[in-house]
């Protein structure tokens, strides 16, 4: 790989750059990113929906706040995926000039086109209605609070005639940046991947708990490409990260951890076999530090992860389906840090 650090090119505004010429690259963790996101490559239809269609069916299997719980999540992520996909072809793209940060946003885009397409599966394999499902966003009040702060928080990138002309512009950019990835993808996604996952420990909806596992392997590698993008434009715009502006950015930040604790409370008020409500806020509390942290601003909570099985370092074993579906082993090498 060639690389050339010292050629004069900026993430963001740099007319003199050919967008066409990705070689000499000058950010790698764009390209890294980029190979990570081909190892992990996956797709719904791989993981079998049987006996998550027969519990699904069964009138025991499952409790009435698990099934509650489970279309929430359903609900929530069915939207938040377009969202997320519409954000960063329409935006962010248009922004970020750099030919290997485009090449991993193209990455990017296809997997959350797997991620729409996962909930298409669910909704098929389920029997769903689609309009209960995606009108959630519209009709339970703790998803449509998210949704829209999301909306809301990126409104100028939207702007067709919005350039990152000045450092106030700059800083507009960085705030729906970390709007996108550190809160959407960053906070927003947490607690429904707890519920998920800790049904999946509970062997409830297997199928849909490791496709939520692939979601999640996806999405940490999405924000810390996110992360890395809001840290380069810092480090080329030192003026910018003013005192002030951090101050705003956690008072973003602060808004929502509440709008995701409510969210955790709300879709799971009695909690899940072993764990309680609270657990899940605690959660969002730990992981919204770790966010935090990552784009060099101070902790906020202070929280003991209370969920340790969440962060484990992890290279999901595909081949465990061996014997049940087919062989489908994608992941050439290494593993990654969840969250
Ligand atoms: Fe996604
Ligand atoms: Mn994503």
């Amino acid at each position: 790989m060639v690389t050339q650090p010292t050629k004069k090119k900026s993430i963001i505004n740099n007319s003199t750059i050919d967008p066409n010429k990705i070689l000499p690259l000058t950010y790698t963790f764009a390209r890294e990113y980029y190979k990570s996101g081909v190892a992990n490559n996956w797709t719904p239809e791989e993981i079998s929906m049987q006996q998550d269609v027969e519990q699904w069916r069964s009138r025991t299997a499952l409790t009435e706040s698990e099934r509650r719980l489970i279309l929430w999540n359903l609900g929530f992520f069915s939207t938040a995926e377009s969202l997320t996909a519409n954000n960063l072809v329409l935006a962010v793209y248009r922004h970020v000039t750099n030919p290997e940060c485009r090449q991993y946003l193209l990455r990017q885009a296809f997997e959350e086109a797997i991620h729409t397409d996962t909930f298409i599966y669910c909704c098929d394999s389920l029997g769903l209605d689609p309009d209960e499902i995606y009108n959630m966003y519209e009709t339970i009040p703790s998803i449509k609070a998210k949704d829209q702060f999301v909306v809301q928080l990126t409104t100028a990138l939207f702007d067709p005639s919005f350039v990152t002309d000045t450092p106030e512009k700059i800083q507009r950019f960085l705030h729906d940046l970390i709007g996108y990835y550190v809160i959407m993808e960053g906070i927003f996604f947490y607690a429904g991947f707890a519920m998920m996952l800790a049904l999946k420990r509970q062997k409830k909806m297997i199928g849909i708990g490791e496709q939520f596992e692939y979601i999640m392997r996806d999405e940490s590698l999405h924000l810390a490409f996110g992360c890395d993008l809001i840290n380069t434009i810092k480090t080329e715009n030192p003026t910018v990260w003013t005192p002030q502006f951090q101050e705003e950015l956690v008072a973003l930040i602060e808004k929502a951890v509440v709008l995701e604790k409510n969210y955790a409370y709300d879709a799971c008020p009695q909690g899940l076999l072993g764990i309680n409500a609270k657990q899940f806020s605690d959660y969002v509390e730990y992981i919204a530090d770790r966010r935090l942290e990552r784009i060099g601003l101070p902790k906020i909570y202070h929280k003991e992860n209370p969920f340790p099985w969440m962060s484990q370092t992890t290279d999901l074993p595909k081949e465990k389906n061996f014997f049940e579906t087919r062989v489908t082993e994608y992941q050439s090498a290494g593993s990654l840090e969840w969250e």
